[in-house]
């Protein structure tokens, strides 16, 4: 009966990740509920310095909201000839309400001319569970975070429509130079490797172990 299951709420408003984390996560008992299921209109802002901070900011807030477990992704891509950028400004890349295919042609422009093998990146997810039943000995929330990253390189233009975000124009490690993007890969592929896919595995026992 649904009515005994616990709830979790993914703290997201990308429908994108909701489905992904719905996905990949299952809890064997827990309802996954989305903030605009619970009527939650609060924003949270990100001003932290890594992507662990903003994701454990997120889930802290909005489990002070809910009262719910609630868990919370950040997450981004690391551009190797770029430092590690955009880092924690992925989704801003390109400006406060950048489109993904603005981010997409910002990042295109920034390494224009490059080959391949100056091309490398890396996409990050930080996964935190926040548990606003079991205050910590200082009164905080506790907070678990587990992390996920899949290597690959930015393609020479877009190449597909799957997934969302920098899918069309990130070519994961197995692929060769010019293979397909994570654009033109299924979502069970997806699944199978990427960081939030690392991230979720790294999560599920620690909801086993939780009773979720
Ligand atoms: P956040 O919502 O602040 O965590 O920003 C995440 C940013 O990273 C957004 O620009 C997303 O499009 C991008 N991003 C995160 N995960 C993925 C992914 O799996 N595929 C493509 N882009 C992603």
């Amino acid at each position: 009966m649904t009515a005994d299951r616990p709830r979790i709420l993914v703290a997201t408003r990308s429908v994108h990740k909701l489905r992904e984390l719905r996905e990949l996560l299952r809890p064997a008992r827990a309802e996954l509920v989305s903030l605009d299921e619970l009527g939650i209109p609060d924003e949270v802002e990100e001003p932290g310095a890594s992507f662990a901070a903003n994701a454990r900011l997120k889930a802290r807030a909005y489990a002070r909201l809910s009262g719910l477990p609630t868990l919370a992704d950040d997450s981004g891509l690391e551009v190797d000839a770029l430092g590690g950028g955009p880092g924690v400004r992925t989704r801003r890349f390109a400006g406060e309400n950048a489109t993904d295919p603005q981010n997409n042609a910002k990042l295109l422009e920034a390494l224009r001319g490059q080959p391949p093998e100056r091309r490398g990146a890396r996409y990050v997810c930080v996964l935190a569970l926040a548990l606003p039943e079991r205050r910590g000995p200082r009164g905080g929330i506790p907070v678990l975070t587990t992390r996920g990253t899949c290597r690959g390189r930015i393609a020479l233009e877009p190449r597909g429509s799957g997934g969302f975000g920098y899918d069309p124009i990130f070519e994961p490690a197995s692929e060769p130079p010019g293979g397909r993007t994570l654009g033109l890969w299924s979502a069970a592929e997806k699944n199978a490797i990427s960081h939030r896919a690392r991230a979720a595995r790294r999560m599920a026992p620690i909801l086993r172990s939780l009773g979720f």
